[in-house]
């Protein structure tokens, strides 16, 4: 392990510091309780130091400029592409809770660089076809190891991602794989010493946008009415904020300054309840945060009237019987596929043979499907199907 040191703080008086140096700006700007790079236990791979880049933003240009987070561009997140052009795909949800975590994190003078690459990271390991193509591989997976895209990112950025020559993988900070991995043992993280402020807020930043563009999504797709949505009470506050700005609104004008409410009900809420929660504990450090178990939420009353709306989300939308038909279908694809390439390997990609004599035949199989966009998983499927017999395509 290298520690990112080299860049103490500047012993110069206040008014004369250089706040394009990275430890000073950290220093002077963010909270006691932020996540400083001088801090941070470094990279498994030695690097010499960025002369301008702090390591927080050198691990956010990575996952950028990786291939994995490309392809989330051709990954649905809740609806495809066969549903039209307005919903979010994986990509453009990305950059919503980007958003809304780098605005919490400035707020809180947490560390945005690194909330940023955890934001941009989040959603990196979700194989093809949405939560469907999730659920397939849990099941497919189930005696051996399972399968969940938190700990498939993991493998992403650190083996199968190949940018550099001297190491696999994007060799990111300790701090930032801790997040994902946080991430993928949620239950675990939800007990004794707490994540860091900066992976809590990218956790609720994805909550918070994807409540949000799913209610968007969902009624400029004609599956949910205004009617039904004023029953919940978030909604109800929401609509009442649109009503008191903006008077009466046209249908497409409501829905945007419904969602527009929507994040910004709820950030406030969250930024009111974390400043009360950490107001006590100004002065004390990331790691004395994380040992005392401090964790961000929001109001008791906001998260009651989150969870009314993600219940009527998962009935009404997420097993719309439009979407249950695409759901179906995919699923018998990815079936067919992964049970397919099992039987016969010697099909996969020439990377995905030789991983599967260090993983293990099915692993090799389904890292090679989480990777897939739901275009080339199709366009594989048919291949496979097709009377060609020779190895699929890497990705
Ligand atoms: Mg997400």
């Amino acid at each position: 392990m290298t520690p990112h040191t080299g860049t103490p703080v500047s012993s110069d008086p206040p008014w004369s510091v250089d706040l394009r140096r990275v430890a000073d700006r950290e220093h002077w700007l963010l909270a006691s309780y932020a996540m400083r790079s001088c801090d941070s236990v470094g990279r498994v791979h030695p690097e010499p130091l960025h002369p301008y880049r702090g390591p927080f933003a050198r691990d956010r240009d990575r996952v950028l400029h990786c291939s994995a987070f490309r392809r989330l561009s051709g990954k649905m997140q809740v609806f495809t592409g066969e549903m039209g052009e307005y919903h979010r795909t994986r990509l453009t949800h990305t950059f919503e809770v980007a958003s809304v975590a780098r605005t919490i994190a400035r707020t809180l003078r947490l560390n945005e660089d690194l909330t940023e690459t955890l934001a941009l990271l989040h959603d990196i390991g979700h194989p093809p076809y949405g939560h469907c193509g999730e659920d397939v591989l849990a099941e497919v997976m189930r005696n051996e190891g399972g399968f969940s895209h938190n700990q498939f990112a993991l493998s992403i950025v650190s083996e199968l991602e190949q940018r550099f020559t001297g190491f696999p993988g994007l060799n990111l900070s300790l701090e930032v794989l801790g997040g994902q991995d946080t991430r993928a043992h949620k239950a675990e993280a939800a007990v004794g010493m707490a994540p860091l402020l900066e992976v809590q807020i990218v956790d609720l930043a994805d909550s918070i946008a994807y409540d949000a563009h799913d209610v968007d999504d969902a009624l400029q797709m004609g599956m949910i009415d205004y009617r039904e949505l004023r029953r919940l009470g978030l909604i109800r506050r929401a609509a009442a904020q649109v009503r008191a700005r903006y008077g009466r609104l046209p249908p497409s004008r409501k829905r945007q300054a419904l969602v527009h409410e929507l994040v910004d009900l709820q950030v406030g809420d969250l930024l009111v309840s974390a400043t009360d929660r950490l107001l006590p504990w100004q002065g004390r450090s990331a790691e004395e945060l994380r040992v005392a178990g401090v964790r961000l939420s929001h109001s008791p009353e906001l998260a009651g009237e989150r969870g009314e709306l993600e219940r009527y989300l998962f009935d009404a939308v997420y097993r719309h019987p439009r979407l249950m038909r695409v759901r179906q279908a995919a699923s018998d694809r990815l079936h067919e596929l992964f049970e397919g390439l099992v039987r016969r390997p010697e099909r996969l990609p020439l990377r995905f043979r030789g991983r599967a004599s260090e993983t293990g035949v099915p692993r090799a199989v389904s890292d090679y499907l989480a990777g897939m966009t739901d275009r080339f998983c199709d366009t594989q499927h048919q291949l496979f199907h097709s009377q060609a017999a020779g190895p699929l395509t890497d990705w």
